[in-house]
């Protein structure tokens, strides 16, 4: 059952929407790959502080502030990373394209971040991410042999993940932009104007702040046949910012250009034919 964990993970990943109070934006800074980014916690509820990264230097100032106002907070078209700080929890990874919304309330407060030294810490957070990745294990006893198998039987079906590895044959992103109000899509947008009239609930906003809703399909090989795929915008986001393309994402034209002409990728994808990983699998 080693295995269980990055399984689990992975279907984590389609988390992209959270809710809290910011806490502890650090300066910017800049990674190995200069690629510019800023840390920070999201208090999630009464006792959970999420890490998050943010990769874009223009939310920075805001960060601060929206920290420093203790005001809730709504992030979307986030996405989520195993953490390399906290073993076994994931972080936050915020993107130019996720977007930030003031709410006025949530049902608990703003609650100063516990000082825990460092060392106690590091021994809770194994232990609950531990709790909660194996709590159904830790439930089937161990002399109940029949029990396991057939339970580890039913998470292979449910999580089962397919890898295929060779170039992109066909791409279609569909930039679309949808309302931060009523969360319909929008069939005219103008990314260059300042504000824009909701086509549905009338609404005038913020050009930025409609959420980008990248949505789209990937053609594969597949044997002697070809296989269409789901490509979502967090999966998307998480390959272009791993190999430092997120610029691509001002004109989706690019970003498909990039797959046609970027050789071979390695491409997993889950039962219901939706992409949870894409990374180069150039050599
Ligand atoms: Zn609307």
């Amino acid at each position: 059952m080693a295995s269980s964990a990055p399984k689990r993970a992975r279907t984590c990943a389609e988390e992209t929407v959270f809710e809290g109070y910011l806490h502890d934006v650090t300066q910017m800074e800049t990674s190995g790959k200069n690629t510019d980014y800023f840390n920070c916690n999201l208090q999630t509820s009464r006792d959970q502080y999420r890490r998050c990264v943010v990769y874009d230097a223009k939310k920075h100032g805001f960060y601060v502030k929206a920290a420093a106002d203790r005001k809730p907070l709504k992030i979307s078209n986030a996405g989520t990373i195993l953490s390399n700080v906290n073993p076994g929890q994931l972080d936050i990874r915020i993107y130019y394209a996720s977007t930030e919304n003031m709410l006025k309330s949530l049902d608990f407060g703003y609650i100063e971040k516990p000082s825990i030294p460092n060392s106690v810490e590091e021994a809770q957070d194994p232990e609950s991410a531990r709790q909660r990745l194996e709590v159904e294990q830790q439930e089937v006893g161990q002399e109940e042999e029949e029990e396991v198998e057939q339970q580890e039987e039913e998470e292979v079906e449910y999580e089962r993940i397919t890898k295929v590895r060779g170039p992109v044959r066909g791409i279609q992103l569909a930039d679309q932009r949808q309302c931060s109000n009523c969360r319909k899509g929008q069939l005219t947008f103008n990314i260059k104007a300042i504000n824009h009239r909701c086509e549905a609930c009338g609404l005038l906003q913020r050009v930025g702040s409609y959420v980008q809703a990248v949505n789209g399909t990937v053609m594969v090989n597949e044997g002697d046949g070809k296989l269409m795929l789901t490509l979502t915008l967090t999966v998307l986001m998480t390959y272009l910012s791993q190999n430092d393309l997120q610029e691509l994402l001002a004109d989706v034209q690019l970003v498909e250009e990039h797959f046609m002409e970027g050789g071979l990728f390695v491409i997993l994808y889950n039962a219901n034919n939706e992409v949870v990983v894409v990374t180069t699998g150039n050599v």
